[in-house]
C-alpha cells in the first residue's frame, strides 16, 4: 500500500514518509512496516499475519504508475488521494487515485490502474458503482509494452499499429463504454497511449476455383473477422505531464446521467464520447475474394494506409506480400 496514518496524521504518503516512525494501516488500524523505495517504489506493508484485505500485494509497476499519475495531476493544480476509501454498492473499495478540482470534490474522477484480469462482469458492475456515487471512473491498461512481438507504424497516421492483440473481456467493456477509447499506460516508460479496437480479420485461402476455359485453376481467398483478438491502433506516446482530463455525462439505461472521464492531450480539443474512429477497415470485392483497405482520417479525408489484397496468384500458390512498413 502507498498510504498510512500516523499519529499525527490521518493520510501518510510513503514517499513522504520517514524511517522510524510508527505507521497504521488506514483500514483497519493495526501497525504496518514502512518499506523505504530504492530498488522498489516506497510502500506500506502489512505484518505477515495481518487479516487485513486492504494493501495486498501490487507489482512494484503498479504502484509506480499511481505514484506517477498522482504527481503528474498535483503539478497541474488538482487535489490528489491515494488509495481513497469509497463505500458503495459493491462494500469498500480502495480507488488506485481519486483525484478533483480544488473546491470541487463533486467533480471527483476515480483512475483505476489495471493490470490484470478482472473480467468484463466486474469491472461493470465496478464502473456502475462509482457512477451511481457520482465518481467519475478512467480506467488505464497498465501493460508492458515490450511485450508486443511485433510493432508498426501506420503511414499517414504515424501512430502504432498491432496486430493480434488478445483484448480481454474487461478491456473491450472499457473500450466500447468510453465510446472507443482506452487508455494504456507502458509500464516499461510510464508513457500514456490511446488505443483503439479495430476489428481483426484473417486472411484465408479457400479451395480451388474452376478455370476458365484456357486459364489455370485460381486458388480463392477472401477476409473473414476474427473474435479472439483485435487490432489495436495506438496514438502516442504522450507523457502523463501533457495530459488535462475531459469529463462528461451520458443516460445511462435507467435514464440517471452517468459521468465519464478520459484523457486530453495538449493541443486536441476536448471532444466528447461517442469518439469518432481515426482509422476503419474497408473491404473491396475483387474477381477472387476480397482485399482489404485500412482507412486512416488524415485532415478530415480517408487515406488508404495499408492495402491488402486477397487476390491469388494464376500461378504459383502463394499469399499476396505483406504491406512493407516503417519499423518504430
Ligand atoms: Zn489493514
Amino acid at each position: 500500500m502507498l498510504t498510512a496514518q500516523s499519529e499525527a496524521e490521518t493520510y501518510v504518503e510513503a514517499a513522504t514518509a520517514r524511517r522510524g516512525e510508527a505507521y497504521r494501516c488506514r483500514q483497519c488500524g493495526a501497525p504496518v512496516t514502512f518499506k523505504p523505495g530504492r530498488v522498489r517504489t516506497a510502500h506500506f506493508a502489512h505484518r505477515p499475519d495481518a487479516a487485513c484485505a486492504f494493501g495486498g500485494p501490487m507489482s512494484a509497476a503498479h504502484l509506480a504508475a499511481q505514484n506517477q499519475i498522482a504527481a503528474a495531476l498535483r503539478a497541474r493544480g488538482l487535489e490528489v488521494e491515494l488509495e481513497a476509501p469509497l463505500t458503495g454498492a459493491l462494500g469498500d473499495r480502495r480507488i488506485d487515485v481519486l483525484t478533483w478540482p480544488p473546491g470541487r470534490p463533486a467533480a471527483r474522477i476515480a483512475i483505476e490502474v489495471q493490470a490484470s484480469e478482472i473480467g468484463a462482469a466486474m469491472i461493470e458492475a465496478r464502473t456502475a458503482s462509482y457512477q451511481a456515487m457520482g465518481v467519475a471512473p478512467l480506467w488505464l491498461r497498465l501493460l508492458e509494452f515490450s511485450a508486443f512481438r511485433t510493432v508498426q507504424t501506420l503511414p499517414f497516421r504515424g501512430s502504432v499499429w498491432i496486430e493480434g492483440y488478445r483484448a480481454k473481456a474487461w478491456e473491450r467493456w472499457a473500450h466500447d463504454h468510453l465510446g472507443g477509447r482506452l487508455w494504456f499506460m507502458d509500464a516499461g516508460t510510464g508513457d500514456v497511449w490511446r488505443g483503439l479496437f479495430v476489428p481483426a480479420h484473417r486472411y484465408r485461402e479457400r479451395g480451388l476455383l474452376r478455370a476458365a476455359a484456357g486459364e489455370a485453376p485460381a486458388r480463392g481467398a477472401d477476409w473473414t473477422v476474427v473474435s479472439q483478438w483485435v487490432d489495436l491502433d495506438l496514438d502516442g506516446p504522450y507523457s502523463l505531464n501533457d495530459l488535462r482530463i475531459g469529463q462528461g455525462a451520458a443516460g445511462g439505461a435507467d435514464g440517471r446521467p452517468r459521468r465519464f472521464a478520459w484523457f486530453v492531450p495538449a493541443g486536441e480539443e476536448d471532444v466528447k464520447p461517442p469518439f469518432p474512429p481515426p482509422v476503419r477497415v474497408e473491404f473491396r470485392n475483387e474477381r477472387v475474394g476480397q482485399s482489404r483497405d485500412l482507412l486512416a482520417l488524415v485532415d478530415g479525408r480517408w487515406i488508404p494506409a495499408i492495402s491488402e489484397g486477397a487476390r491469388s496468384d494464376w500461378r504459383m500458390e502463394r499469399r499476396p506480400p505483406r504491406p512493407v512498413l516503417r519499423p518504430l
